[in-house]
């Protein structure tokens, strides 16, 4: 199938999902009704279920397979701790412009401004982490387990190291080295295959989970959904498309285009780690980011680089404060700058959890976590949209940090084609 009717069948399956199951969910069918439970359900939920499932299934081999071959490629010399280096500066950097542009609009807007509390606010605070803690989580003890977890930060430590050792291992590490290249094609060749039936699965995804979404909250929290939709929409516009002009110097539009079904699937899955194969394939096949830079800063991104989840604790950090009546002040603002920066890093890639960074957040200020209890009804629609936001600042920094390495085909890039769906 040619990229561009991927492209389109993509956007098509997503937009049949969508207004099939908004209209499935406007004809508020009785409990057990056959269409219910056989269809949406059943069959489209079995489908969702099954994609999103075979997306996460190849995260750990392909992070690891990859990792360790781009490792080795670049050899344990100096190139490795500057891509390092700049790849979380810009990570981080990034992440600090989203959420100053929250607070910023947020503070225009004033979404949380004459809200009604609900006496019955409740949330419960999940524990997170400390920074230390964070830190140390790092470093794998048992290598099996971190990939029988999904720990990802762990998996790229330990990646690294093979692929440095590899480069230190003479023949024997050729040989390793030639082994793993060949299992890097094959699960690329896996990840090709699933996109393939990609409009299937994203349409599944979007007509399960809107037939039974409720948009009632929405309307309660129209100023705050969409100060934080309009946000995303600057940043993501703004922020990159400078980004991409100015730093990574190409065209933010191809890059955008090319950028699409990913964002699709970050839409469908709320995951940025389930979506990372998608990532990884579309920043070294479309976009032309070599192997040695994609493997290293997509994994990286997809678990510590969270731009669009910034931008809801930003928004709602202020919503939050207004809604309580509280003034968190200038110093406030800085705190919140700060904590939602270092609270990314230690924040995986899955549905939801941008809520409990948030708890951790509203507590450096001093705000309530209760109020979270006041977002919630509508979080799940902007997990989706931030989430699409997420991965393309991985991409972002990827196509940045491999233009100034030279690490970039640009044949690529200006290809229309592309070799992920030949
Ligand atoms: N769902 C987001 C992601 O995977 C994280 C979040 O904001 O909850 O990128």
């Amino acid at each position: 199938m040619a990229s561009s009717n991927l492209t389109r069948n993509i956007l098509i399956g997503m937009g049949l999902g969508i207004i099939l199951g908004s209209i499935v969910h406007s004809l508020d069918l009785a409990e057990g009704n056959p269409m219910d439970v056989y269809l949406i359900d059943g069959l489209f939920d079995l489908g969702g279920q099954i994609f999103v499932l075979s997306l996460k299934l190849l995260v750990v081999p392909l992070v690891f397979v990859s990792l360790v071959c781009g490792a080795s490629n670049l050899g344990a010399g100096s190139s490795m701790g500057r891509i390092g280096l700049k790849t979380i500066t810009l990570y981080l950097f990034s992440t600090a412009i989203a959420i100053s542009i929250a607070l910023i609009v947020a503070s225009i807007v004033d979404p949380g401004v004459g809200i009604n509390l609900p006496t019955t606010a409740e949330y419960v605070v999940k524990q997170a982490p400390s920074l230390k803690q964070v830190l140390v989580n790092i470093f794998p003890s048992n290598p099996i387990k971190a990939m029988s977890e999904g720990n990802m930060l762990q998996v790229i430590v330990f990646a690294i190291l093979v692929g440095i050792a590899i480069t230190k291992s003479g023949d024997q590490g050729l040989r390793v080295k030639a082994h793993l290249d060949d299992w890097n094609e094959i699960i690329m060749r896996l990840v090709m295959m699933l996109m393939s039936v990609a409009p299937i699965g994203v349409f599944c995804l979007l007509i399960s989970l809107f037939s039974n979404m409720g948009f009632t909250a929405i309307s309660d929290l129209i100023k705050y959904f969409l100060t934080v939709v309009a946000v995303l929409a600057i940043h993501y516009l703004v922020t990159y498309g400078l980004m991409i002009k100015f730093m990574a110097k190409l065209d933010p539009l191809a890059f955008f285009k090319k950028m699409g079904p990913v964002m699709a699937y970050a839409f469908s899955t709320s995951s940025s780690n389930a979506t990372l194969p998608m990532t990884l394939s579309t920043v070294e096949k479309k976009i032309g980011v070599k192997n040695e830079v994609a493997s290293f800063t997509v994994p990286l991104g997809a678990t510590i680089n969270m731009d669009g989840t910034a931008i809801m604790q930003g928004v709602a950090t202020v919503f939050i404060a207004q809604a309580f009546n509280q003034d968190i002040g200038f110093a406030g603002y800085v705190m919140v700058i700060l904590t939602a920066t270092l609270a990314s890093i230690g924040t995986a890639g899955v549905p939801g959890v941008g809520l409990i960074m948030l708890a951790l957040v509203l507590q450096q200020v001093g705000l309530p976590v209760e109020g979270i209890a006041l977002i919630i009804g509508v979080d799940r629609l902007l997990d989706m949209m931030r989430t699409a936001v997420n991965v393309t600042g991985d991409a972002t920094v990827s196509a940045i940090v491999a233009r100034s390495e030279d690490k970039f085909d640009l044949d690529v890039f200006e290809s229309t084609d592309d070799a992920i769906t030949r």
